[in-house]
């Protein structure tokens, strides 16, 4: 299948070049040309089928020539290596634990599937591949360990000084060998300008294979997709499921939206915001107004211009009545978050992290009767220990695979918000 840019319908590139690339070079986010229609047969037999199954048929509507079915089958096994488990909250309400993977968070599948993807395809490229990233917190853990050790793909990170939490920090500084961490003097918004910056610098790529694992890649956008077919295999299609996604770039919404596109019959979603909450308010007055980034306790979702907007809006057809008829939004600040987690807590003897919670929250406040709400558990509560133990529980313990992070040393190196340094420095690396 082909894929063209959101910004230039007749700017189009295969899956592979896509993978490789990342964006394309109009600024625009690659969207696949088509998007397939799941037979009925198959839906109707999801509760049949093992999660790697669906993944190994929808994604190959995606990748068809490009990898070859025994390859894909292999990626998808060696990406869902975790469980997925639905898990009932309370009443009507289910949170689909995304964070059993190595980093514990929902990252893991995209970035997974994403290393496996290139890694194949650099086999048949000339030169080594460089991924350069920008993350919030989570996706530079997800990605330090899908990538590692992956042969001809070193790896750059680029994380926001003194925005991320230490086990994040650690996740994604600790692992050495092909993976580089650094740390900007700035917010996360400015990180991913750099980034940007540097795929549209023409001189910078004559030296540099470039590539990206932000959820810009289609190779981290389609998988997400897969995970929201959980519920429907274990309870069958007659459920008004109705998905609360904890949203920062928008990258985990819009999978699921193209899932439904497919013909998954999803009910309808609520996109969960913090105190960042441009596209809600977007919902509410049909204007796109991006206000400065605010720090917040669920620090993944602080994005004040989320990228993967460009791909809401051509997911329907750049129209918001179209978008209003399958989703709505919901904004929830710290203090509110904090109130969800302690209720949470004591009403269902359940540890939610701060993200998860405010689309909890979300659903405690806008589920209907007769409707079924599923969250999406995007982060295991322990990668926010400080939060958790202010408002649950003071004793909670680290698990172990988390206390042996900080036995490690801690490699990054800083540099200001400036392109001129990120240039410098990927040049004087390679
Ligand atoms: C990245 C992240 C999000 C936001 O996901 P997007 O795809 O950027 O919308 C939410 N929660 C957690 C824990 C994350 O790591």
């Amino acid at each position: 299948m082909n894929f063209f840019s959101t910004n230039d319908s007749a700017n189009r590139s295969s899956f592979r070049k896509s993978v490789i690339e990342s964006l394309p070079d109009d600024g625009g986010l690659y969207f696949p040309e088509i998007i397939p229609s799941l037979d009925l047969n198959f839906l109707r037999s999801l509760t049949n089928k093992s999660l790697h199954e669906i993944a190994y048929h929808v994604l190959s509507l995606f990748s068809e020539a490009d990898i070859p079915l025994e390859k894909l089958q292999s990626i998808v096994q060696d990406t869902f290596i975790f469980d997925i488990p639905l898990v009932r909250v309370e009443e009507n309400i289910y949170c689909l634990e995304l964070f059993h993977g190595p980093t514990m968070a929902f990252k893991d599948v995209g970035a997974r599937f994403l290393a496996r993807t290139l890694s194949y395809f650099q086999e048949t490229e000339d030169k080594e591949i460089t991924i350069l990233v920008a993350t919030s917190g989570d996706t530079g853990g997800a990605v330090a360990s899908g990538f590692f050790n992956q042969s001809g793909i070193n790896v750059v990170i680029l994380y926001p000084s003194g925005k991320v939490t230490p086990i994040q920090e650690r996740q994604m500084t600790t692992l050495g060998g092909n993976i580089n961490a650094l740390e900007v003097n700035g917010d996360f918004d400015d990180c991913q300008t750099l980034v940007k910056q540097a795929f549209l610098d023409k001189n910078l790529n004559q030296y540099l294979k470039l590539s990206s694992a932000n959820s810009i890649n289609i190779a981290r956008w389609l998988p997400q997709a897969i995970y929201y077919y959980v519920p429907f295999m274990l309870r069958g299609a007659d459920e008004k499921f109705v998905f609360s996604v904890p949203c920062g770039n928008y990258g985990n919404i819009t999978s699921g939206m193209l899932a439904k596109k497919m013909g998954l019959p999803i009910h309808r979603f609520i996109a969960a915001s913090n105190s960042n909450d441009v596209v809600p308010r977007y919902f509410e007055s049909g204007i796109f107004d991006p206000h400065k980034t605010i720090q917040t306790i669920s620090n993944a979702m602080d994005v004040s211009r989320p990228s993967n907007f460009k791909r809401l809006a051509t997911l329907y057809d750049h129209n918001l009545q179209n978008i209003l008829a399958d989703t709505s939004g919901y904004r929830l600040g710290d203090e509110g978050t904090r109130r969800v987690m302690k209720t949470c807590y004591h009403q269902n003897k359940y540890l939610i992290d701060p993200h998860s919670s405010i689309a909890y929250g979300a659903l405690c406040k806008r589920l209907q009767n007769g409707e079924v709400g599923v969250f999406l558990g995007t982060a295991h509560h322990s990668k926010f220990m400080n939060v958790m133990h202010e408002v649950t529980d003071p004793n909670l313990e680290l698990p172990e695979k988390v206390k042996r992070l900080f036995e490690k040393e801690r490699r990054s190196e800083k540099i200001e918000n400036s392109y001129e340094e990120l240039k410098a420095y990927l040049i004087d690396c390679y």
